[in-house]
C-alpha cells in the first residue's frame, strides 16, 4: 500500500470509522435514570407521550449530548439537569424523522439569566445608534445556540403564556440548515415549499391583521417580527398550545404537522 493510500486509510479511521464505533456503543447504553427523572420533572410532555417516542427521544438525547458541546457562560455551573433539559426539548423537534441531530450545531451556550447583547440601529437620519438588549436565547448559523436557563424551567410566567425558549432557538437551527434563515426549513420538494410559502405568507399577514385590530393571538406577536420568527413561533404554539393552534389556524396546524411528524394534541396536557 502506497504511502498516500495509507494516511487516507488513517484519517478514514480517525475522523469516520472510530466516532461511528464510539456513538454506537453510546446509543447501546442504557438511558441513565436519573436522566429519565429530569425529563419527568422539566418536560411534561415526555410523560403524556407513547413509549415509542419516548424511546426515539431517549435514543436522540443521548446522541445529542454525545455531539453537542455545553459551554457554561457568566458562573453558571453546568449539570445533568441543564444539560438533559435542554437537549430533551432540542430533540423534541426531531421526533420521527430521518435526520440528522442539528448538523452544523456544535456548541450550547447557557447562561444562568437573560444575557445582554449590543446590537445597532439605524435611526431614520441614517446615524447609527448603539444599543444593548437583554435576550433568553440566541440561535446563529455558524454552530451556536445561547439560552438563559431561568426562563427554561420553573418560569410559570413563559409557560402560561406558552412560549418556550428551546424550542424557539432550535427551530431557528432547522430554519438555518438549507443554508437561509428565512422561515422555509429543509423541506422534500419544491412542491413543498411552494405549499408552505402559501401557507406561512396568509398565516403572517392574518397575524399582521389580528394585532393591527387588538385581536388576542394564539400565536406570540413577536412571531409578525419577520418569516424566520414566524415559524420559531409558530414552531412553539404547535408543540405548547396544540389544541387551540389547531382550532385558530388548521392550515398552519396541518403545515407543521406535516413537517414535524407528530401530533403533538397526542401528548398535550
Ligand atoms: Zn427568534
Amino acid at each position: 500500500m502506497g504511502y498516500l493510500a495509507l494516511i487516507v486509510v488513517m484519517l478514514l479511521l480517525i475522523f469516520v470509522v472510530v466516532p461511528r464505533l464510539r456513538l454506537r456503543a453510546v446509543l447501546a447504553r442504557a438511558f441513565p435514570t436519573n436522566y429519565a427523572k429530569i425529563l419527568r420533572r422539566n418536560l411534561p410532555e415526555y410523560r403524556h407521550m407513547p413509549t415509542d417516542l419516548q424511546m426515539q427521544l431517549k435514543r436522540r438525547i443521548k446522541q445529542f449530548l454525545y455531539e453537542k458541546n455545553f459551554v457554561a457562560c457568566a458562573g453558571l455551573v453546568l449539570n445533568d439537569e441543564i444539560k438533559v433539559t435542554i437537549a430533551g426539548k432540542a430533540c423534541l423537534l426531531l421526533l420521527n424523522r430521518e435526520i440528522e441531530i442539528y448538523p452544523s450545531l456544535t456548541h450550547i451556550l447557557v447562561y444562568p439569566g437573560s444575557f445582554v447583547v449590543p446590537r445597532q440601529q439605524r435611526n431614520e437620519d441614517g446615524t447609527i445608534m448603539q444599543s444593548h438588549q437583554a435576550l433568553s436565547g440566541e440561535s446563529w448559523s455558524d454552530g451556536r445556540v445561547i439560552l438563559a436557563w431561568d426562563q427554561i424551567v420553573d418560569n410559570e410566567h413563559v409557560q402560561s403564556m406558552g412560549q418556550d425558549v428551546v424550542l424557539h432557538e432550535f427551530a431557528h437551527q432547522l430554519d438555518s440548515e438549507n443554508g437561509s434563515t428565512n422561515g422555509a426549513p429543509d423541506l422534500p420538494s419544491t412542491q413543498a415549499y411552494q405549499r408552505w410559502s402559501q401557507v406561512m405568507q396568509a398565516e403572517f399577514e392574518r397575524l399582521h391583521e389580528d394585532l393591527a385590530q387588538g385581536i388576542p393571538t394564539v400565536l406570540d406577536p413577536y412571531g409578525a417580527t419577520n418569516p424566520a420568527e414566524f415559524f420559531a413561533v409558530a414552531t412553539e404554539a404547535f408543540y405548547k398550545k396544540s389544541r387551540l393552534l389547531a382550532e385558530a389556524h388548521p392550515a398552519l396546524f396541518a403545515q407543521l404537522k406535516q413537517y414535524y411528524k407528530v401530533d403533538p394534541r397526542e401528548w398535550a396536557f
